[in-house]
């Protein structure tokens, strides 16, 4: 059996002020034992994070890394090495908004995905469509191209050790939110994909939803067979509406 994950992405925001309030009310709430709960903090405030949460069974991880896996002379980036002497357990790899607002391209982010693997790091894989993309009916096609690039790139076996998030773009931040159905339809797909080239690999896989996840419609999507949890966005800077989320899997 999959052990849920419910990851909360803090994306670009807090102070000093904010994250010790969430890290707070973090510390207060009751986990479920049978769940995987993790934060994404930025980068700047991962060290406050981690002496904040310790103790409490919640994993930090990063929203990004450095193509190579060590330190150097590489300005402004951040080494999966680094990431893992800070503590750190996960990372995210091409969330839309890197992918979008910044061109992150499928081979920088298959770099990206080896070279936390490298450093013991679980990559968490981000993909999804635009709006324009599924209303155009290539819903099923985006998805299996981003994921086919790492696995054409690294080998189906890396994904022994990673997560997939599937992220319609529609649903990010807009309070659109895709029906279970409809996310269940994607995730299935990314499970095929996988189980074409090694069926236990696909089975192990942990596959998260993300876009517009609250505690009002967490239980319904994460009770669909392929979805095993989520990544949350705007919902994670509440410490009890995350609680809730993470109960609801
Ligand atoms: P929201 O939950 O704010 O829609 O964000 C989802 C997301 O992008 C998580 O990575």
């Amino acid at each position: 059996m999959r052990r849920p994950l419910v990851a909360g992405n803090w994306k670009m925001h807090g102070t000093r002020a904010s994250v010790a309030e969430l890290i707070k009310g973090l510390r207060q709430l009751a986990l479920p034992s049978g769940v995987e709960v993790a934060v994404f903090p930025p980068c700047l405030y991962i060290n406050q994070v981690v002496a904040g949460l310790e103790g409490k069974s919640i994993a930090v991880g990063a929203q990004n890394c450095a193509v190579e896996p060590m330190q150097g002379a590489l300005t402004g980036e951040i080494a999966p090495s680094q990431l893992a002497d800070a503590a750190c357990s996960l990372v995210l790899v091409g969330h839309s908004e890197r992918r979008q607002i910044l061109g992150e391209r499928d081979d920088i982010l298959s770099r990206k995905f080896a070279a936390a693997q490298s450093c013991g790091l679980v990559p968490v894989l981000c993909v999804g469509e635009t709006l324009e993309q599924r209303q155009a009916g290539k819903t099923l096609e985006v998805v299996a191209g981003q994921l086919g690039s790492v696995i054409e790139e690294l080998g189906v076996g890396a994904f022994a050790r990673a997560v997939v998030a599937y992220e319609p773009v529609w649903a990010i931040g807009t309070g659109l939110t895709a029906t279970p159905q409809q996310a269940q339809d994607v995730h299935a797909a990314i499970r095929a994909q996988l189980a074409a080239e090694n069926a236990e690999v696909a089975r192990g896989v942990r596959i998260l939803y993300g876009g517009s996840v609250k505690a009002a419609n967490a239980a319904e999507l994460f009770g669909m067979p392929d979805i095993d949890g989520g990544l949350i966005g705007g919902a994670s800077l509440n410490a009890d509406e995350f609680g809730a989320i993470c109960r609801a899997a």
